[in-house]
């Protein structure tokens, strides 16, 4: 399974965890401490059953809030706007 966290040297002050684009854990003085951090969001994602899955619609990966979960945000927003002119 591949993580949806990856670990960004700060141009040398550090490192911390980022989510994309978005920084989700404090500056670590180094890499093996930036990856407890990063080991820590992993198992809380697990815990609440939110892993990455495929949107049914786009086929983009998403982090899914559980099994039920197949859509993504965008793709929800959408469809929902789409259902409602249909029944
Ligand atoms: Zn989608």
């Amino acid at each position: 399974m591949t993580s949806r966290y990856k670990i960004k040297s700060l141009n040398g002050r550090g490192f911390a965890v980022f989510c994309g684009r978005k920084r989700v854990s404090t500056p670590s003085s180094s890499m093996s401490m930036a990856e407890q951090k990063m080991y820590a969001l992993e198992r809380r994602d697990k815990r609440a059953g939110r892993i990455n899955r495929s949107c049914i619609t786009c086929g983009e990966s998403f982090p899914s809030d559980g099994p039920g979960n197949r859509m993504c945000k965008t793709c929800q927003a959408n469809a929902s706007e789409i259902f409602t002119g249909v029944v």
